[in-house]
């Protein structure tokens, strides 16, 4: 089995067990902070920070249990998790096809991925500080 661990702890991830690993090349075509309902309730935080790669950027080792989720739009989200320790992999979204949003904050080192934009700001927490000069009250990239 290949460890898709890089050398590079800023694109390469994990769940908390270790039986999913993930890297992806390049650089995230979009990082998020995304404030919605749901990635508070699947996340069990404030919000989701998320890098966004193409499919083709992204290999993983390791199953993932699938929840199918849906969006604002009505059409599927499809939420990653390891099957073992349930820690937030991915999301695959069936507005966004070709696209993996990565749950950032299994990177081995998410430090230098600051949000460019913030989505669903309409329900992120009130205590929260301004994160992105980008803010929307809703989704413009269809992500959550
Ligand atoms: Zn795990």
């Amino acid at each position: 089995m290949t460890d898709h661990t890089t050398d590079d702890p800023t694109r390469s991830g994990g769940c908390l067990c270790g039986r999913v690993r993930y890297h992806f090349t390049g650089d995230p075509l979009m990082v998020a902070a995304c404030h919605c309902r749901h990635c508070q309730r699947q996340s069990g935080t404030a919000f989701s920070l998320v890098c966004v790669v193409t499919d083709d950027q992204y290999r993983q080792t390791g199953e993932t249990r699938v929840f199918q989720d849906k969006g604002d739009s009505g059409a599927a989200v499809y939420r990653h998790f390891c099957a073992h320790c349930g820690s937030p992999i991915l999301s695959v979204a069936g507005i966004l096809p070709g696209l993996t949003i990565i749950k950032a904050g299994t990177l081995d080192d998410p430090s230098p991925w600051r949000p460019m934009a913030e989505a669903y700001c309409n329900t992120a927490l009130p205590w929260l500080p301004v994160l992105a000069a980008e803010r929307h009250p809703r989704s413009n990239i269809g992500q959550e």
